[in-house]
C-alpha cells in the first residue's frame, strides 16, 4: 500500500454537505463525478495527498442508501492506493481476505477499485484503487 488515498463518506444531501465541507477544509471542491454502477455520486477535496469523497445515493438501490439506513451518515470506507491492484488483491486472497468484487471495477477520479470484506478488516470497508494507466492515443 501506498498510502491512503481518500476517506469515503456516506452523505444524505450531497449539495448541503459540499458546502459544509468546503467551510471546514477551506477548500473549494474540486470534482465531481457521478459512478452509475455503483449507484453514486461523488464530491471530492484535496487534502494535503489524501482526498475527502463524499458520496451520496443516485438511486433507491445503492448501497449508500442501506449504509445510511443502517448505520447513519459517516465514514462509509477507508481506500488505499496501490501501484499493482490485481497483484495487491491476490496478496491479500492469499492471505485469506475475501474480495467484495471479483474483479477490478471503475471507480470515480479516474481509478480502478476493489473492496474487501468488512468482517476481515475490523468492521471497516476497505477498499483498494490504482490510478488507470494513461491511455495510449495512438
Ligand atoms: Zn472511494
Amino acid at each position: 500500500m501506498k498510502q491512503i488515498d481518500h476517506i469515503g463518506i456516506a452523505v444524505n444531501n450531497m449539495e448541503a454537505s459540499i458546502a459544509r465541507y468546503e467551510i471546514l477544509l477551506n477548500t473549494p471542491c474540486y470534482k465531481r463525478e457521478t459512478v452509475e454502477s455503483q449507484g453514486v455520486e461523488t464530491a471530492f477535496f484535496k487534502v494535503g495527498d489524501s482526498k475527502i469523497e463524499l458520496l451520496a445515493a443516485t438511486s433507491p438501490q445503492s448501497v449508500i442508501v442501506s449504509f445510511i439506513e443502517k448505520r447513519g451518515e459517516g465514514i462509509h470506507h477507508i481506500a488505499f492506493e496501490t501501484d499493482d491492484l490485481r497483484k495487491e488483491a491476490a496478496r491479500m486472497q492469499n492471505e485469506g481476505f475475501r474480495l467484495l468484487n471479483e474483479h477490478p471495477q471503475p471507480g470515480a477520479d479516474n481509478k480502478e477499485i476493489l473492496f474487501l470484506h468488512p468482517k476481515d478488516t475490523g468492521g471497516v470497508l476497505v477498499e483498494l484503487c490504482q490510478t488507470k494507466p494513461v491511455q495510449d492515443p495512438s
